[in-house]
């Protein structure tokens, strides 16, 4: 079959190779790009297993023994450890990465797969993954009465999809980014917009930079919560400042993957029509055009390539 194997960084190369080995084999329909694959093609990225190697974790498609139509979850948690145990399984200790969705199969275990509903789109079914991380992060703001007021900072897929979630669920919405089309995204979805945001309940931060961090903890309202969504490059560290953190009692939390549950969440928001998953797709493409896609990175508006090999 023919897949899309990374032999290091930049190095991405379509080539005929044999049937992947494992518990369930899927034909994949649509494979979704998202930021972290592109961090994979340039830097690589601790959960790759040796180059080289087949990669892409947004993957939907149909299963080979049953013809039924599946999204291929991206991990499964082990169950047993100790963040397992007390029921958070987005942050199991010994997860089995499903990788290599950009390929014409992908072999999967029983417990990484989930039913796709009917009549939502392949391409839509894989984009359940990255929202099930939004709807984990929206899960990790506490409080109810829901915080009426929401920053969202950053306009990328992941912001666009906190942003569209959180209109959805009949809070006010404000997203920053620098670039107009982002914000045009997310006003098409019913955010405002603003070059800098202050005094909101709950801060979304959506960009995984150091500084991002802190204009998070800077645009959050007294007694209020920021929710820290983008990973930074391994090694960063984030100077926050005191006083709010003090004096104002915000709570700073991090919201890392999700939950099975949460995936099937998404699969069924995505299937409802609570989020506009076509304003974020681009292609679709083949495998020969993923390399100069994953190129392109992460500029402009916020794109997702849907990849059909
Ligand atoms: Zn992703
Ligand atoms: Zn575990």
């Amino acid at each position: 079959m023919r897949a899309a194997l990374l032999h290091g960084p930049e190095d991405l190369r379509v080539e005929q190779i044999g049937e992947p080995s494992g518990e369930v084999l899927v034909r994949v329909q649509a494979a979704t790009t998202c930021g972290t694959d592109v961090k994979m093609w340039r830097h690589g990225h601790p959960i790759l297993p040796p180059y080289p190697t087949a990669f892409g974790h947004e993957t939907a498609g149909v299963r080979e023994d049953t013809g039924e139509r599946v999204l291929v979850g991206d991990s499964v948690a082990c169950g047993t450890c100790r963040p397992c145990a007390a029921g958070r399984t987005q942050i199991c200790r010994e997860p089995r990465w499903v990788l290599g969705g950009f390929a014409e199969r992908i072999a999967a275990p029983e417990a990484a797969l989930h039913a796709v509903p009917d009549g939502l789109e392949p391409a839509a079914a894989a984009m359940a993954e990255p929202l099930a991380a939004a709807v984990h992060a929206i899960a990790r703001a506490p409080g109810r009465p829901l915080a009426p007021d929401a920053g969202v900072i950053g306009g990328g897929p992941m912001g666009q999809m906190l942003a569209a979630l959180l209109v959805a669920e009949g809070r006010t919405v404000t997203l920053a980014d620098p670039h107009r089309e982002r914000r045009a995204q997310a006003e098409a979805a019913g955010a405002m917009t603003a070059a800098r945001l202050s005094d909101h309940d709950v801060v979304f931060e959506a960009v995984g930079r150091p500084a991002a961090w802190r204009a998070a903890v800077q645009a959050c309202a007294p007694g209020g919560c920021v929710v820290l969504v983008g990973g930074c490059v391994p090694g960063s560290d984030a100077s926050l400042p005191t006083r709010p953190l003090h004096y104002d009692e915000l709570d700073v939390r991090g919201a890392f993957h999700h939950s099975r549950e949460e995936v099937d969440r998404a699969l069924a928001l995505l299937s409802e029509g609570a989020v506009d998953w076509r304003s974020l797709a681009a292609g679709p493409i083949g495998l020969e055009e993923l390399p100069a896609a994953l190129a392109a990175g992460n500029a402009g508006p916020a794109r997702k390539w849907v990849v059909v090999p």
